[in-house]
């Protein structure tokens, strides 16, 4: 029985690599933005393996993004505000840049801006997520082969393509790589403000499309930041809609994924925004809440994963676990 056991343990201490990873981000999404978005059990029902994380840590009663995107992207807790640095100054390394530095292609989209917490905390080594010229420096040192998301006004074309990326402001043609696509000048006006151009799924399509052109694997992290921006306003109509908007990329991606089986896909959240109630449409708060958050993933998840540390730890081990 004791070595049953100990089999048992072992098997779930082990992750399989995967190929490439898609990690994608509800920024505010909690669980009961998903229930409210749900369509006949999809897509969220479809994931095989789920779970529930904590998304507070040692220095912060009530989260942001900076503070647990950091937790995710570096596996080390940090202060609100802060971007890939501890409270004492030291930079950490990031997930995206070691799979940039073992030669996978890294990709960041948001319809947030491009210099938003939660893409920034990935490429960025900032003391403050409102430092937008600084973060939009360290996006351009970072190497990552590709940038899609609002934010133009903090870049400049020539800038931009003197660090070696070609600079885009539509997808209307195929996208070479490397390349910074900037479509709005802050964030996207969203689905409630425009339906035609509100949707996510052509746009992660194009990026998905542009990291699978040639060999080897890639790493994307996919945000939609307007989920939060709606919890925020206590405005139930717009969290529905954007999860929605964030259900249909996941299902395009999840089916995707389900065709190359090297392939991971993982959805989760940052933390939840307004205390949200998804049967009476009340709130609790403008800002942000303790709540735990959903982490679906196609592939089996460790035992001991609480926390959104244990979370960047799962990534590491399927981007970098012996093949
Ligand atoms: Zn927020």
């Amino acid at each position: 029985m004791k070595r049953l056991l100990t089999l048992f343990c072992l098997l779930n201490a082990l992750v399989a690599r995967a190929d490439s990873v898609i990690l994608v981000i509800g920024d505010g999404m909690g669980f009961e933005a998903m229930k409210r978005a749900q369509d006949g059990g999809g897509p969220w029902s479809a994931f095989p393996y789920f779970t529930a994380i904590e998304t507070t840590n040692p220095f912060c009663g009530v989260p942001d993004s900076a503070s647990t995107a950091t937790a995710i992207a570096t596996g080390i807790f940090t202060e609100n505000g802060m971007l890939a640095v501890t409270p004492d100054g030291a930079v950490l390394r990031t997930v995206a840049e070691e799979a940039r530095d073992r030669g996978l292609r890294v990709g960041m989209f948001t319809n947030d801006e491009i210099t938003g917490a939660t893409p920034a905390a990935f490429y960025a080594h900032q003391p403050s997520r409102r430092a937008m010229p600084e973060i939009a420096v360290d996006l351009l040192r970072s190497g990552f082969s590709l940038f899609m998301g609002g934010g133009r006004a903090w870049f400049e074309t020539d800038k931009t393509r003197a660090a070696g990326y070609a600079w885009r402001t539509d997808i209307a043609a195929p996208l070479s790589l490397p390349t910074v696509v900037l479509l709005w000048n802050h964030e996207m006006p969203g689905l409630m403000r425009d339906p035609a151009t509100g949707r996510l799924l052509p746009l992660v399509q194009a990026a998905v499309e542009a990291l699978e052109k040639g060999p080897g694997d890639y790493f994307i992290m996919v945000e939609n930041g307007l989920i939060d921006a709606a919890g925020h306003n206590n405005d139930a109509a717009g969290i529905e809609a954007e999860t929605r908007n964030l259900g249909e990329t996941v299902g395009w991606l999840l089916e995707r994924v389900q065709r190359k089986p090297g392939m991971a896909l993982l959805v989760t959240a940052d933390h939840e925004t307004g205390g949200f109630d998804c049967l009476t449409g009340a709130f609790q708060t403008k800002g942000h809440t303790t709540r735990p958050v959903a982490l679906l993933s196609t592939r089996p998840l460790p035992v001991s994963l609480s926390d959104q540390t244990d979370l960047h730890r799962f990534l590491k081990e399927l981007l970098f676990a012996p093949k």
